[in-house]
């Protein structure tokens, strides 16, 4: 008997829909269709793949407030959040690729050393087979279509495993169906957890994984036992790093909407403020004022646009956020909060926390709500040690009218992603790799590399097949030792000269092998 999956609105309660997991033999067929799929797929041209992407492009188009309010439904975020962060971000995504895939999966030339003189190399870019896209709750279109649609653009037919908070049942597959993509070109799974590993366990050519360190750690350790590559973009602690020469006005609003846009269930939500010391009082202040100025569930009813924030959307999110808060409080942190919490509600109040100290979780485990802190410091070398001292690396942003500090500080970051006077930013360009490092993640998408890294990247060496053999190969001789020996002097050299040594030493290598190879 498969576990049932009871799906409930987490702002009303509501229950939506109940799901029974999907057989083992339902799965394995599952596998099957991809891997049928596949055949079709990677003999369509890129433009034909496209195709499919602008028919999905259309649909989303059409149907965007419809789809707004089921993911609203779904994850309890308020419309504008849905709008922007998941319909958007899939709409430029294909945009993006419908422009530049052609050329970033066409055949790449690559050049040939001279010592190899004759022979043509380049690259195909071959798609691998199916790709399992799993993916969190917190964006539940975007994490699952966006990979989806860079693993389809690159030849590869997929198989989505949303979360089983969000299964977006009637939702993500509706998209697919009557958009009239191409058949079994992108599946969904609904399921949880034992889904995901049994998928993993019928063995897709590639794992893109979207959701926590601890899931991240259980899928590389499971693929591991079948050699599968595995993408992981994980977890943040992003820090906000505002100097004394920053438009104060822009910091603080970009603090503002960066730790709380999304309800803070963002993987590059900023969790961590560091200020200079200069405008620090300030600074809290005005964030102070602005959070509190925002509307969330508990204080505003309607949405049409005009709600700020939406509610947590699990229940074990929301116990995080307040636990790490209490944490902070009962150790000598000091709290302050739009409104006190209420009892019972499902949403959580916008929360500044200020004294911090690093041990505190509030401080350094990621927090994935609306909660910032914010900690003073003096100079910049010290506000560059503190945004280091996490064990993440997903983004950032620095904020300063300095533009050569800003880039200074940037390259020292450790981080996939840095803003400059901006935040969360660098994802929404699609030209941009995307990826963390530390336990942020392993591997980049978007950009170039986001469909080359669903590509097998194929080197291939061409020689038109004229002479018997090559001077490398067999027999080996002390006459050929001899000339290796010369060519070794002679062929590193570069340059002219290095060119005009290398002329006698290949002239007498040709000869060689022709009388060798007779
Ligand atoms: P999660 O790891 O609990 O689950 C994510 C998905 O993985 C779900 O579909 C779940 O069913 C599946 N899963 C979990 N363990 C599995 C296993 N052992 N085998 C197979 N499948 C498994 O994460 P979550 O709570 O859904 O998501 C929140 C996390 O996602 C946060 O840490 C957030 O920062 C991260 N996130 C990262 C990015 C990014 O791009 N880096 C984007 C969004 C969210």
């Amino acid at each position: 008997m498969t576990a049932t999956i009871v799906k409930t609105n987490p702002r009303t309660g509501e229950t939506l829909y109940t799901l029974q997991e999907p057989t083992p033999e339902a799965l394995a067929a599952t596998m099957e269709r991809a891997c049928a799929a596949a055949a079709v797929i990677k003999n369509m041209p890129v433009e034909a793949r496209l195709d499919e992407c602008r028919k999905l492009k259309r649909y989303l188009i059409a149907h965007k407030e419809d789809l707004v309010a089921g993911i609203v439904a779904e994850n309890g975020k308020c419309v504008t959040d849905a709008l922007i962060g998941d319909i958007f971000t899939c709409l430029d995504l294909i945009t993006h690729y419908e422009k530049h895939a052609p050329k970033i999966l066409q055949d790449e030339a690559v050049p040939t050393p001279t010592l190899l003189m004759g022979k043509k190399s380049k690259i195909m870019y071959c798609p691998l087979g199916p790709v399992l896209v799993i993916s969190p709750w917190n964006y539940p279109l975007n994490t699952s279509l966006t990979p989806a649609l860079c693993a389809f653009i690159a030849g590869n037919p997929v198989i989505i495993k949303p979360s089983e908070w969000t299964p977006m049942r009637g939702i993500l597959d509706r998209v697919l169906t009557e958009s009239g993509f191409l058949k079994d070109g992108i599946q969904v799974v609904f399921g949880g957890r034992e889904t995901g590993q049994q998928l993993i366990d019928l063995r897709p050519a590639k794992i893109f994984f979207t959701g926590s360190v601890r899931g991240g750690k259980a899928i590389l350790t499971q693929a591991a036992q079948h050699l599968i590559p595995v993408e992981l973009e994980l977890g943040g602690k992003d820090p906000l790093i505002v100097f004394e020469d920053a438009n104060l006005e822009r910091a603080v609003n970009g603090a503002v909407w960066g730790a709380l846009n999304n309800t803070g269930q963002g993987c590059t939500s900023a969790e961590r403020c560091f200020v200079h010391d200069s405008i620090f009082d300030t600074f809290v202040e005005r964030l102070k004022e602005k959070f509190g100025a925002l509307s969330t569930p508990d204080t505003k009813t309607e949405d049409g646009g005009a709600l700020d924030m939406g509610c947590m959307t699990t229940p074990f999110q929301l116990d995080i956020v307040r636990t790490q808060v209490d944490a902070a409080r009962a150790a000598g942190a000091t709290v302050w909060q739009a409104y006190e919490p209420k009892q019972g509600s499902t949403t959580y109040p916008p929360t500044i926390v200020t004294k911090v100290t690093p041990g505190m979780a509030a401080q350094c485990e990621e927090t994935f709500g609306p909660a910032i802190t914010v900690v003073p410091f003096k100079t910049e070398a010290e506000a560059i040690a503190l945004a280091n001292d996490t064990p993440y690396g997903l983004s950032s942003s620095v904020w300063t009218r300095d533009l050569a500090k800003a880039d200074r500080v940037a390259r020292q970051i450790e981080a996939g992603n840095v803003c400059i006077n901006d935040v969360m930013s660098s994802e929404g360009n699609t030209a941009l790799p995307f990826g963390g490092v530390k336990q942020s993640g392993i591997g980049r998408y978007k950009g170039v590399v986001g469909l080359h890294t669903f590509c097998n990247m194929k080197s291939v060496m061409t020689d038109k097949g004229a002479k018997n053999a090559e001077l490398n190969w067999y027999p080996y001789t002390p006459e050929k030792y001899q000339l290796f020996l010369k060519i070794v002097d002679v062929a590193f050299l570069g340059g002219l000269t290095g060119l005009l040594k290398l002329a006698p030493v290949g002239m007498k290598a040709d000869s060689l092998v022709k009388k060798l190879s007779k």
